[in-house]
């Protein structure tokens, strides 16, 4: 078994590109998509259709439903709203229509995904290594795989209640569970702009990071007059 989990896309082609091509070299069960696919990016139509076409299963994340008219983006930061407004004028009407059909969780084995959070997953919440204690009980499968905070990690649970976290693999092991955080692909915010993608296998599980062409990336984006902010954080993994 091998599985390779991506979230977090937002718009990156030369991201998601780079990241497909590491997958691709090694035979794969299935590719699954936690949501974000636009957003922030100058490419939401490219990315969408790549997913659509090599994902097996695919979420939506806040910014697809954003950029598709389904939430309210009032909380958004400006500069987040501003690449959503450009992001909903870009978008073809049949990418729109897509996004609106997606799901906001998926259970594929003995495994939970979703972009935000096992319980509401609508509320948009962050989870993370500070608080995964309480969402272990907020779901039964063994694995739940998240997104939207943009920051790796894997978080363990032994059976008898001990959270560990690993930074980038652990083993998998009979009677402890896991929520896994698998990072973005195209916005990274943990102080590496490389590129982040999870490959999970039967007795283990590993995030991985590759690099990609950020100045073409960037350089996309100020033609597009994306807001600066944006641009510059792809540099810096923030
Ligand atoms: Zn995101």
């Amino acid at each position: 078994m091998r599985y390779a989990v991506i979230s977090d896309v937002h718009a990156n082609l030369e991201a998601l590109n780079a990241v497909l091509k590491k997958i691709d070299k090694y035979p794969l069960d299935k590719l699954l998509f936690l949501g974000d696919s636009v957003g922030y990016g100058p490419n939401p139509n490219e990315c969408v259709e790549i997913l659509k076409e090599k994902t097996d299963i695919i979420l939506a994340g806040n910014h697809d439903r954003a950029a598709v008219g389904m939430i309210d983006i009032t909380n958004f930061n400006p500069y987040a709203r501003a690449a959503i407004e450009w992001t909903h004028k870009t978008l073809t009407p049949e990418n729109r229509a897509f996004l609106k059909t997606l799901p906001l969780t998926a259970v594929l084995d003995t495994i939970l995904l979703v972009h935000s959070t096992p319980n509401e997953p609508e509320l948009w919440r962050y989870l993370n290594r500070r608080n995964a204690d309480m969402y272990f009980h907020l779901f039964k499968e063994k694995i739940c795989f998240v997104g939207h905070s943009h920051e790796p990690a894997i978080i363990e649970c032994s059976p008898s209640g001990t959270i560990i976290v690993h930074r980038d693999k652990a083993a998998i092991k009979e009677g402890h569970r896991y929520i896994i955080n698998a990072g973005s692909v195209g916005q990274p915010r943990d102080n590496n702009p490389e590129a982040a993608y999870t490959v999970l296998q039967k007795n283990s599980i590993a995030i991985k990071r590759v690099s990609y062409d950020i100045v073409f990336t960037q350089k996309k984006m100020k033609d597009a007059e994306l807001p600066l902010m944006l641009i510059e954080r792809l540099s810096k993994g923030v």
